[in-house]
Order: structure tokens, then C-alpha cells, then sequence
């Protein structure tokens, strides 16, 4: 691999300590690539190099700024296949996901260009007093954004353009599992016209104290940060000492609600989607499948027939569908989950036995008469398996739904729109899909409620998160 060293102000380097990890590749498991691994001090000439950067690049005018990502996204565009082939690599996903992930990440810096020029203030009179009320916007500081290995693009993307947009510098720690697609994102961003040491990428093995050094810098005002709920509770607590401004996308556990009048086409794609997209380890990703009681049957048998005709293989032969999972405790985690379900009454329709021989593969799986007490409708699945529940009532259902702690994203199928609504409107959930199985879009503000996140990226709502509001009392 070309780029597997530290990127800081520009430069690639191999760090102060000289540390190195692998990165294995989930369909062989060889190794990848040997990646270096930042330490404090490298940290600190990242948050330096980013300090210098962000004073130039925040006194850019708003267009100057968005025709640098508008750049980015031009430059993207024309290598996803590039692109998608490391990702593939690193992560597993079949190319199909890979081009998928790939372009929606580049569709962020195109998204962000548009909104850089868009950061509309306000001017008012104060209702009583007389005064003008001006309201405007400001790039909130140096930005610490910390990413999950199950997109390795699109959730740095999602971050650093926004970052950009608003006048930050960027310091990103990505996944150590798949740390080369962001590193190799970088010569691109200098070619677009990102000056030196305006974004950073920090790999490293040691992310816990890194991570913590860089949250107590005083020159770091915003953590943005993708992955598990646990991990984000830790970050939390650490943005307190400073009082930075969290954006935080945690875990989910999405229900699908398919009504008995929904079209039984729709509510398939549309399973199949939120599903097997990313072949299951996706925060988004249907993790209870609710169906009323007249159409399970018939759900659960073309699910099935769906499900068992995918091809599972190496994601790099573009005839694949199903690639391996990251790393073997994410396919024994969903073995696991199988087990349970299986022991506890759960029916296995289909799938359900991963192969022998390298590469961690588990097949696509559909489970019916899942009890509530199984462990994969009350935790992430993160895996290509469905679990399949009945229901009667829209009352139970809705309240079933709602029953964890969790709040991304939720999946209603259904013809009959005035109880659709209804319906969507009382899920407690930051996202739903309606008679759709994917809701991620760049123009749409993506986040969850309840323990599945606070803030928004994508959207107008994205780049004001790294934005600070500025009000100015006035009389003139
Ligand atoms: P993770 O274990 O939470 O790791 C995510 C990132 O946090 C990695 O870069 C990891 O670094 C880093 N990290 C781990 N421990 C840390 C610590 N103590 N301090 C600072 N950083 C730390 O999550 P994952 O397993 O990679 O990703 C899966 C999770 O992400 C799922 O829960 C999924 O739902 C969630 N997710 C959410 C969204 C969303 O938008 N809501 C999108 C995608 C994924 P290392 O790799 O070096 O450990």
C-alpha cells in the first residue's frame, strides 16, 4: 500500500515512536498493509499544524472554500473505482457496497460546497428594546473527528467536509481496522487545493490516550465522533472538562414495521436493503423485523428466497454480492447471536452456518418466531441476519418499537399513508423510512435520539455543528 504512514501538515511520516500495526484483509485474512501508529507527540504537531492551517483557511471567503470540495468531489468522482477497491480490500464489502459507500462519500464534499456558501446569519429588532439582534455564524475552532471501520470513506467524508466547509481544522483518527482508505483519500484533498495541515490523519493503536490528549488541548473546541454507544459515553465525558461540542452517531437497533397492507414488493426491496446494505454492519442496519401476522408467512418465505440467492464470496469479484465480515469477532459475535436465538425458539429459514476455510464469512441468514428474550433483538446484529417477529396489534407494535434505548433509525411499510404517518410520527427515532429501506443522503440531516446520538450531520444541520452562533446586540 502507498499510503500507510501518519499524514500531519502535509507530510507523511512514520511517527515519533516508530510503532506500526497490520492491517488484515477480512476475505484472506493476510495482511494488508503495515500502518503507522501516532502517538502523543505526533498528536500534538498535528493539533500545531492544524492550528496554522485552520487561520488562513477560516479568512477564506465562504466560495473560495466550497470550490476547493467542490474540487474534492470532481477528483472523487472520477476514482471510486479506485477507491472502492480499498475499501473493499480493508473492510470486506462486496464492490457493489464499495461503489456505493464510495460515491455517497464523495457526494459530501459536492453537498458541503453547496452549503459553505450558506451559512445564513440573521438580523432582527429586538422586540422591546429597540436594538438590532445580528446573528451570525462562526467556525467553532479545531475539530478532533474519530471514525468507525464499517464505512471507511463516507464517515470521514461526512465529517471532514462539513469541518471544512464551516473554516476548521481537522485532526481524524480512523478505525484501526481500516485506517488506508482515509489515508489515501489525502493526495486528493491536496490536489482539490486543501492547504498543508489543514486536515491531519492520526492511525494509531494507542486511540483511548491519544484521543484523551487531544479532547484537552485547548485549541480543540468540536468532537465529532461515529461508532459504538459505549465508546461515545467515554468521549462525552471527556469533551466535559472543556466543554467542546459533541456531535455524536452511535449504535441503533432499527425496527422494520411491514403492515398487512403494505405492497408486499416494496416492503421486500426495502428489507433487503435495510438489511443486507453493507451486508448488515451498518448502524442503520434492520436489526428487528416486525411483520403482521396475515403476511408472514408469504414475508418470510420470499425474505428467504431473496436472501439464500445471494452470492457470498471475496468482494473484489464484482459477481459476489456478500463479503466477509471486518474481523473474526464480528462473525462469532453474529454466530453468537444465532445460537442464542436458535436456543431460545427462534426458527433458522435459511442460512445460519458459516463456511470453513480463511476469510470471515457468515451467510446470509433469516430467522423467524424470534423471541423478545433473544439477545439479537435487544443489541446490534452488525451481520447479515434477519430476525423476524410477528404482530397483530398497531398499538403493541409501536410500543415494542420503541422499547430500547437506542433512537436512529426506524422502517415503516405500509399503503395506507394517513396511518403510516401516524405511525412514523410516534417512533422515537431520529430517522424513518417510509416504504424505504435507505434514508442515509447527504442533503438530509442523519442522526438518532436517545442513546444512539446528539447532533446531526448531512443536511444544512452538518456544517453547523462545526459552527459556533454569534449574536451581537446593535444599535445604530
Ligand atoms: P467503536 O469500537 O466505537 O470504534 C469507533 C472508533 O472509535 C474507532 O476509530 C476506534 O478506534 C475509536 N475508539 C475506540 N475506543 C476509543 C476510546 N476509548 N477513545 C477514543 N476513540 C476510541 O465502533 P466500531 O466497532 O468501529 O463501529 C461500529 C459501531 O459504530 C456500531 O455501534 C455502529 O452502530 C456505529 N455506527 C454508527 C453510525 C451512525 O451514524 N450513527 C454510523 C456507523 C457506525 P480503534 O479502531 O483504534 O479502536
Amino acid at each position: 500500500m502507498e499510503y500507510n504512514d501518519l499524514y500531519i501538515n502535509g507530510t507523511w511520516t512514520k511517527g515519533t515512536s516508530g510503532a506500526r500495526f497490520d492491517v488484515i484483509n477480512p476475505a484472506t485474512e493476510e495482511v494488508l498493509a503495515s500502518v503507522a501508529s501516532a502517538d502523543i507527540a505526533d498528536a500534538d504537531a498535528a493539533l500545531d499544524a492544524a492550528e496554522a492551517a485552520m487561520k488562513d483557511w477560516a479568512a477564506r471567503t465562504p466560495r473560495q472554500r466550497s470550490e476547493v470540495l467542490r474540487r474534492a468531489w470532481e477528483l472523487m468522482t472520477g476514482r471510486l473505482e479506485e477507491f472502492a477497491h480499498l475499501i473493499t480490500l480493508e473492510n470486506g464489502k462486496a464492490r457493489a457496497d464499495a461503489m456505493g459507500e464510495a460515491t455517497y462519500a464523495a457526494e459530501f464534499f459536492r453537498w458541503f460546497a453547496e452549503e459553505a456558501v450558506r451559512a445564513d446569519g440573521m438580523i432582527t429588532h429586538a422586540p422591546s428594546s429597540g436594538a438590532r439582534i445580528v446573528v451570525q455564524h462562526k467556525p467553532a475552532g479545531l475539530a478532533v473527528l474519530i471514525t468507525p471501520w464499517n464505512y471507511p470513506a463516507a464517515m470521514g467524508t461526512r465529517k471532514i467536509a462539513p469541518a471544512l466547509a464551516a473554516g476548521c481544522g481537522v485532526i481524524i483518527k480512523p478505525a484501526s481496522e481500516t485506517p488506508l482508505t482515509m489515508l489515501a483519500l489525502m493526495p486528493l484533498l491536496e490536489e482539490a487545493g486543501v492547504p498543508a495541515g489543514l486536515v491531519n490523519v492520526l492511525p494509531s493503536r494507542k486511540t483511548g490516550s491519544l484521543v484523551d490528549h487531544m479532547l484537552h488541548d485547548p485549541r480543540v473546541r468540536v468532537v465529532s465522533f461515529t461508532g459504538s454507544t459505549g465508546v461515545g459515553q467515554k468521549l462525552l465525558k471527556g469533551a466535559a472538562d472543556q466543554v467542546l461540542k459533541p456531535a455524536m452517531e452511535l449504535g441503533g437497533n432499527a425496527p422494520v414495521i411491514v403492515f398487512d397492507d403494505a405492497a408486499m414488493d416494496t416492503a421486500i426491496e426495502g428489507t433487503m436493503l435495510a438489511k443486507m446494505r453493507n451486508l448488515g454492519e451498518a448502524c442503520t442496519a434492520a436489526n428487528r423485523i416486525y411483520v403482521h401476522e396475515n403476511i408472514a408467512e408469504e414475508f418470510t418465505k420470499q425474505l428467504s428466497a431473496r436472501m439464500s440467492a445471494l452470492k457470498v464470496g471475496d468482494g473484489t469479484d464484482p459477481s459476489v454480492d456478500v463479503g466477509p465480515l471486518v474481523n473474526a469477532d464480528t462473525r462469532d459475535k453474529v454466530a453468537e447471536f444465532v445460537s442464542d436465538a436458535v436456543a431460545k425458539g427462534a426458527k433458522i429459514e435459511c442460512g445460519g452456518t458459516p463456511p470453513d476455510g480463511k476469510g470471515f464469512y457468515y451467510p446470509p441468514t433469516v430467522l423467524s418466531n424470534v423471541p423478545e428474550n433473544a439477545a439479537c433483538v435487544r443489541d446490534e446484529i452488525f451481520g447479515p441476519v434477519a430476525a423476524i417477529q410477528t404482530f397483530t396489534d398497531q398499538e403493541d407494535v409501536i410500543a415494542r418499537a420503541n422499547d430500547t434505548e437506542y433512537g436512529l433509525v426506524a422502517y415503516v411499510f405500509s399503503e395506507d399513508f394517513k396511518r403510516a404517518l401516524q405511525v412514523c410520527e410516534r417512533l422515537d427515532y431520529g430517522m424513518v423510512g417510509l416504504n424505504r429501506g435507505l434514508v442515509s443522503d447527504p442533503a438530509a440531516p442523519f442522526g438518532g435520539v436517545k442513546q444512539s446520538g446528539l447532533g446531526r450531520e448531512g443536511g444544512h444541520e452538518g456544517m453547523l455543528e462545526f459552527m459556533e452562533t454569534q449574536y451581537i446586540s446593535a444599535s445604530w
